[in-house]
């Protein structure tokens, strides 16, 4: 069977096909480090965490990139209100912590992990590209990306530029001096006192969205097989790095699938800061495994918008026991024929859209079996090779909990 994945470019599924044989190019958006990260935001790593491990147990050979942005207004608002603190201070102290919550999970590190602050002159040789090719212009050292030059913008979130005109826009910045009300920031004017950086409109800082882009290209070159983030960052993020990538390069289409996991909601209501309704990773894992929580969060499918309750993270404790239960009765040495019923069945599940919740339940009837004595001969050895697949610690999935720090 082939391995299918939902993309929200087209909004179906479809089956994966890579650009390179063998080879998978992944782009995950990361964080702005301002300050703490919530369960949802490890909703979101571990799934694209399991899905590097799925497609690494497939054959393909993934180099996974996830982004900092550690320059943008919420960095600046910070520093400002704790006294004019550098940037990269608060960076490194909310990233550290974000890195031991990750790592407690078993989250593999990226292969790259770039600080936006740290590629500046792609950031600003990607704008200057796209300015050659009349696809910006800059006003009194303001760059904007001309919406009106690329016309494929909205097709991402199935929008035509009608419709997009009469919403709000979340990029309303510096309107006085845009040509069209959807066109948006490449390279910004800075206040004094901010951070900035020479370049050839003048001193300055990046837009968000081109952030991305910049390091996605130099990373991962011009078209790249999966980009992943939260479905909040669809419009209009993702849709300006389509449109700064495709401009830029000349390439259609920057990116084969886009995979958008849906948002954590505490009692129906989606977790965010500035509703103070955040269920902290670090605050749970004093009292829950790493396991645990990826079983809470994996038992989620990644696009669904899961609700979160500690009572349902209580009812997962006897079945992460069970499954390690399980465990014990495996041969770590043992090797597991993909042709064993119990994987096919694990990768039938993972292979349609990264079946998560149904992957899970198999090998729940699996630990079941083994504990009752009824399971066939290799089923504890196949349930450990699934466990693992799926990032669980238990079960030997390499990562930090097992002494691997490197990607
Ligand atoms: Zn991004």
């Amino acid at each position: 069977m082939s391995l299918q994945l939902f993309s929200s470019l087209g909004n179906a599924k479809r089956e994966f096909r890579s650009i390179v044989d063998g080879k998978v190019s992944m782009y995950v958006c990361g964080v702005t480090p301002y300050d703490v990260t919530h369960l949802g935001h490890a909703f979101s790593y571990v799934h694209f965490d399991a899905l590097r491990r799925y497609l690494s147990w497939r054959g393909f050979d993934v180099r996974y990139v996830q982004n900092v942005t550690d320059i943008d207004d919420d960095m600046i608002m910070v520093s400002k209100r704790e006294g004019g603190r550098p940037i990269a201070e608060i960076r490194d102290e909310n990233d550290a912590i974000l890195r031991r919550d990750l790592d407690a999970m078993n989250v593999l590190r990226p292969h790259a992990y770039p600080f936006a602050t740290d590629y500046i002159p792609q950031i600003i040789e990607t704008t200057q590209r796209i300015l050659d090719v009349g696809g910006a212009y800059a006003v009194d050292g303001d760059v904007f990306f001309d919406v009106a030059a690329f016309p494929r913008y909205g097709q991402l979130n199935g929008i035509t530029l009608e419709a997009l005109g009469k919403l709000e826009n979340p990029e309303s910045k510096r309107e006085e001096k845009k040509r069209g009300h959807l066109d948006f920031l490449l390279w910004q004017t800075t206040e004094p006192g901010e951070p900035n950086w020479d370049s050839p409109w003048g001193p300055g800082r990046p837009g968000w969205s081109i952030e991305c882009t910049a390091m996605s290209m130099t990373l991962l070159g011009e078209q790249i097989d999966i980009h992943g983030g939260g479905r909040d960052l669809k419009y209009p993020h993702h849709e300006n790095e389509i449109a700064q990538a495709e401009t830029a390069s000349g390439r259609d289409p920057f990116c084969g699938f886009w995979m958008h996991n849906g948002m954590l909601q505490l009692e129906g209501v989606k977790m965010s800061k500035s509703l103070g309704n955040l269920v902290l990773a670090r605050n749970l894992l004093p009292h829950h495994s790493g396991d645990h929580l990826r079983l809470y969060l994996l038992g989620e499918h990644y696009r669904s918008d899961a609700n979160y309750s500690s009572e349902s993270l209580e009812l997962l404790r006897p079945r992460i026991d069970r499954l390690q239960t399980a465990n014990v009765a495996a041969d770590p040495a043992a090797t597991v024929q993909r042709s064993h019923p119990l994987i096919r069945a694990f990768s039938a599940a993972m292979d349609d859209d990264m079946n998560t919740p149904l992957a899970l339940e198999i090998l729940d009837r699996a630990a079941g079996r083994v504990l009752d004595g009824t399971s066939d001969a290799g089923e504890a050895d196949a349930l450990r090779s699934a466990a693992s697949i799926l990032g669980f610690a238990f079960a030997g999935a390499r990562g930090p909990v097992n002494g691997d720090l490197n990607a």
